[in-house]
């Protein structure tokens, strides 16, 4: 199956990760809306919330609350967005369930959207990436 968060989980394509146990990995979106944003996915390929599997779904929001803390303190962040997209008419383009966490600072004028992402540097990721670890 060509699904490129299953080949970030399997070492083949590169990922900043930031977290992973035996049934979650968490990784620096490259396109964030925010500097710290991450997606947070299930390591078993599955599509979104309708085929996740009951048993991950509870876990799944807690490492969800967990990273979202991490993020926060190690961003410094006003307030964190949540979110997940599901099916295609959602706006959903990688087809391997992901929660986005986003921190956010007072009047940074973001927008949730695929439109305006940034694209930053690999030193700039590989930081961020260090500064959410050392916050987990
Ligand atoms: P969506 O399916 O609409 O939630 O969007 C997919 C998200 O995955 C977008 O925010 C992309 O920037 C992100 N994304 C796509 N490919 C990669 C990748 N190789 N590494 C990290 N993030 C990615
Ligand atoms: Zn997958």
């Amino acid at each position: 199956m060509d699904c490129v968060f299953c080949r970030i989980v399997s070492g083949e394509l590169r990922g900043y990760k930031v977290y992973e146990d035996e049934q979650f990995f968490a990784f620096l979106d490259i396109n964030p809306i925010r500097p710290g944003h991450i997606l947070v996915i299930p390591k078993t390929h599955c599509v979104n919330i309708f085929d996740t599997p009951e048993v991950f779904s509870e876990r799944y929001y807690s490492v969800v609350q967990k990273l979202s803390r991490s993020v926060s303190n190690a961003m410094l962040a006003d307030g964190i967005n949540v979110f997940q997209l599901n099916g295609s008419a959602a706006g959903q383009i990688v087809l391997h369930s992901h929660i986005h966490i986003v921190p956010r600072h007072k009047d940074d004028g973001a927008s949730l959207s695929h439109d305006n992402r940034m694209k930053l540097e690999d030193a700039e990721l590989k930081s961020i990436c260090s500064r959410i670890i050392e916050h987990i």
